[in-house]
């Protein structure tokens, strides 16, 4: 083979001209990949790029338009996902498929053993659990069910899953979006250990932090297209994040140390129950004051979702809460978005899609929504000024760069991180006096990400409060003036970004205690 010195294995996986089109959209342009064998190989690429579908082909998913495959050198034919787990291809998808009230032993062999006798497998799939628990640090009980494991041995069940039946190269799709920073450690150390064994590794992420710190080769994509595969060793995050974005982008963002001024927000006591009768905040104390962002940092499903929900006056709970002083309606009797917003409160919601906009009003409906009671809106006693509203979004749009600027598009027409720009245009530009603010940049590319967090910040500077939820760890260092960690409904301890680290934090993520916790 060209290039390639006599008796050297080839690439473990080979692509060759792969396209694929999902009716307009040219989500892979004639790719070109190698992935040597016994690597652990990084893709990267802003969201869209086109990762997803490059792996959904490789893994038998889709077909692609044109081009070739070839595994160990050998052409070879994908068309299902049979196919992939005889040609030795596993995947670890972003959303597991395992089933739930099934156990661990039950989930690795399904599907596995049609027509085998069960009993041999069993013991086979035990025997085999424990030699990778102690070969790799992959324990799971094999009797547990799967709804009674966290999402970090849900993960470790779909890497065995594939280890049984035998891959010899393995893909992984964002795996730590759901993971803790232990968690992840942990999961680096499981692949650096099946990498020695001689397996390959693919691991998608948008995360730099991560590609530096566990692949030794990386390609990057690019709407659609593969912009370059460099030595890991040779590159770093800032090469990486231009080949991503095409242009230079600011990896840290500008922040003087903040100033903070009075208390603005300050919750005693907060409890929220929710419709299943499940305790989600169990007495919530905290103050935010004016100039300062504290963020909340925390595994998903902790409690900060009702925590933002109950401050922003959607959903009820028992506890008091002030805003500069007055007394805020934590019951839900009177409290509503709308009046939140007027007392001076604004939210940007998790979830932007279901929350923060109505997908088929237009862009310039959007930016108006839930301030349509302003003045600046209404003439006379009936009337809206649609003209005020639209030329309002024009600036909020432009100031934003949101693209296309153009007020005149429903949202649904929007991207992403789009959608999220004009979620946060609506609420900043109205200067409130208090911003609660949920994963801002969840699903934003880094170059938007950059601008979030300088507007965020500029909020802060003019003395503003911040009440930031984010489960990406980066962003809350980067951002908060302080650290809440949420676990199970409680704050486990408070935090100055400077005086800790991303492993302590992990650790009260995880509902320990960190050194020297109060
Ligand atoms: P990434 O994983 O890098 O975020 P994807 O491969 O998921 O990117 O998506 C690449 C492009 O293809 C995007 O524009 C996406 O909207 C589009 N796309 C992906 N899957 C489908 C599909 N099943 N149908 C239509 N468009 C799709
Ligand atoms: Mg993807």
């Amino acid at each position: 083979m060209q290039g390639r010195p006599a008796g050297a294995a080839p690439p473990a996986i080979e692509l060759r001209g792969i396209s694929k089109a999902f009716g307009p959209v040219q989500a892979n342009k004639d790719i070109h990949i190698r992935v040597e064998k016994g690597t652990i190989h990084g893709i990267i690429g802003e969201n869209g790029a086109g990762k997803s579908t490059l792996m959904s082909i490789l893994y038998g998913f889709y077909r692609a338009d044109s081009g070739e495959i070839l595994i160990n050198g050998q052409r070879t034919d994908i068309p299902d996902s049979q196919a992939a787990i005889r040609a030795g291809i596993g995947m670890v998808f972003q959303h597991f498929k395992l089933v739930q009230n099934f156990s661990v032993l039950e989930n690795v062999i399904l599907g596995a053993e049609a027509g085998r006798l069960l009993k041999p497998s069993v013991s086979r799939a035990r025997g085999l659990l424990k030699q990778l628990a102690t070969d790799f640090g992959l324990n799971v009980d094999p009797d547990a069910l799967i709804e009674d494991l966290s999402v970090g041995h849900q993960q470790r069940v779909e890497i065995l899953k594939a280890l049984y039946r035998e891959a010899d190269i393995l893909i992984l799709d964002e795996p730590t979006g759901v993971l803790t920073p232990s968690e992840a450690d942990h999961l680096f150390r499981i692949l650096r250990g099946l990498r020695d064994e001689g397996k390959t590794i693919i691991l998608i992420t948008h995360k730099l932090r991560e590609i530096m710190e566990v692949t030794e080769s990386v390609s990057v994509m690019r709407r659609g297209e593969m912009v370059a595969t460099v030595r890991t060793a040779e590159t770093g995050p800032p090469e990486l994040a231009e080949l991503m974005v095409g242009r230079k982008v600011l990896l840290r963002v500008n922040k003087r140390p903040a100033t903070p001024g009075p208390v603005v927000l300050d919750v005693k006591g907060l409890r929220v129950v929710d419709s299943m009768g499940v305790e989600r905040l169990r007495g919530i104390d905290l103050q935010v004051r004016a100039g300062e962002i504290l963020g909340i940092a925390g595994v998903a499903g902790n409690g900060q979702s009702e925590l933002l929900e109950a401050l922003a006056g959607l959903r009820a709970g028992e506890g008091e809460a002030t805003l500069a002083g007055q007394p805020l309606d934590m019951t839900g009797q009177t409290a509503d978005g709308q009046t939140r917003r007027a007392s001076g409160v604004a939210h940007v919601p998790e979830d932007r899609q279901r929350r923060g906009l109505v997908m088929d009003f237009f862009a310039w409906e959007n930016t108006a929504l839930g301030y349509h009671h302003d003045p600046a809106y209404n003439r006379g006693r009936f009337w809206m000024d649609n003209a005020a509203m639209i030329r309002t979004a024009q600036t909020y749009m432009t100031d934003f760069d949101v693209r296309p600027p153009n007020p005149a598009l429903t949202a649904e027409s929007f991207s992403g991180g789009n959608q999220q720009k004009l979620v946060l245009a609506r609420e900043i530009e109205r200067s409130p006096e208090l911003l609660l603010v949920g994963q801002p940049t969840r699903g934003v590319d880094i170059g938007a990400i950059e601008f979030i967090h300088q507007r965020i910040i500029d909020l802060r500077d003019a003395g503003k409060a911040v009440l930031l939820v984010s489960v990406e760890l980066d962003e809350i260092m980067a951002l908060s003036d302080r650290i809440a960690v949420m676990f199970d409904g409680r704050i486990m301890g408070e935090r100055l970004p400077e005086a800790t680290d991303e492993g302590e934090l992990g650790l009260m993520m995880a509902g320990m205690t960190g050194k020297g916790a109060a």
